[in-house]
């Protein structure tokens, strides 16, 4: 038994996900003509109360075509100093839109409308224009911290009063969403983009989708085409997507109660200096400082557990689809083992 606790990204698809994917009904989705695709994004969008999707190779193209679509060369957005868009996107802000980013240090990788607001340039000549606000749902290099609705219309507000338009990172949004009282629609009623993965935890193989108004797709589609990531026959992707979203949106909670017993389990080992706050599926510790983090990831591949380093002396675990009851007994077994 291989323990796979890098990502959530590491999900197989299901035999009953494969059967969707082969009896999909496909064609060309560059001629706007794939019936299987046409569906996952309208699918989509009508969960989120959007006027249209875009299904996109990745969560990095859909975040990336957002920001080109709402900036112009020479602009700034506001984010997070943690943000994917700004640490794990190759620089694309910089290389696909020619805009810089100003980095914002939230509390656990969340941004305040406080905050946005002290960061907002006047319109001197010789400053940058803000032109766009980011926030990521749930916060990954933070821990898997959620926003609350109020905090999330709060900076809707400040984005108005202040022409800044406003994207949402939602690669993991699912997970915030089973965990809050808040609904996909009254999300898409906030952001003017939203981009959701359907290949982390709802555990299709491949795929994200941008969602906004006609005006935004219509653009957002011409900017896909020229970052290469027009497919052609791609239902066969997005009828993985259709079943997750159909099967997979609830059982998140199982991740996140894993998640959370295996924090709790961890806590009590001496090896351990710190344990992040688990809101989601997403663990992140610190070790000791007698310990190298490339030294335990050995010894936790050695009982076919597989984790990965994230900086310093912290180590992140993801919980997932795929992470079963019998995997985490297995799990914490091996780390109590280590203590001894
Ligand atoms: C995974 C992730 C993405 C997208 O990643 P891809 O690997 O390009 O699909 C975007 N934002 C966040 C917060 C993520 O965790």
């Amino acid at each position: 038994m291989i323990i796979d606790l890098r990502s959530d990204t590491v999900t197989k698809p299901t035999k009953a996900m494969l059967d969707a994917m082969l009896n999909a009904e496909v064609g060309d989705d560059v001629f706007n003509e794939e019936p299987t695709v046409n569906a996952l994004e309208k699918k989509i969008a009508t969960l989120f109360g959007k006027e249209a999707g875009l299904f996109c190779p990745s969560g990095t193209m859909t975040n990336q075509i957002a920001i080109k679509v709402h900036t112009q060369p020479g602009d700034e957005l506001l984010c997070d100093a943690t943000a994917h868009i700004y640490n794990y996107e190759g620089g694309g802000i910089s290389s696909n839109s020619g805009v810089q980013a100003k980095l914002i240090n939230g509390e656990r990788g969340r941004i305040s409308a406080q905050q946005v607001l002290e960061n907002i340039n006047p319109t001197y000549d010789w400053l940058t224009h803000t032109r766009l606000v980011c926030i990521e749902n749930t916060a990954n290099r933070a821990g898997g911290s959620y926003y609350s609705f109020q905090e999330m219309q709060k900076l809707k507000e400040v984005c108005t009063h202040n022409n800044l338009n406003y994207h949402l990172d939602g690669a993991r949004i699912f997970n915030a969403i089973v965990e809050n009282d808040y609904t996909p629609l009254d999300l898409g009623n906030l952001f003017d983009s939203i981009s959701v993965c359907l290949s982390k935890g709802l555990g299709a193989p491949v795929g994200s989708v941008l969602l906004g108004n006609n005006e935004f797709i219509r653009k957002a589609r011409r900017v896909r085409k020229v970052f290469g990531g027009g497919m052609r026959q791609a239902g066969y992707l997005a009828a993985a997507g259709i079943y997750a979203l159909d099967n997979n949106i609830n059982r998140l909670k199982d991740d996140h109660k894993r998640a959370k017993q295996l924090a709790n389990t961890m806590l009590k080992l001496s090896f351990i200096e710190s344990v992040l706050p688990v809101d989601t599926n997403i663990i992140i510790f610190n070790l000791n400082t007698k310990i190298k983090p490339e030294d335990f990831v050995l010894k936790l591949a050695s009982q076919n557990i597989k984790a990965v380093g994230f900086g310093k002396q912290a180590i992140r675990f993801v919980t997932h689809l795929d992470f079963t009851d019998d995997m985490l007994t297995k799990v914490e077994a091996t780390l109590v083992q280590m203590d001894t």
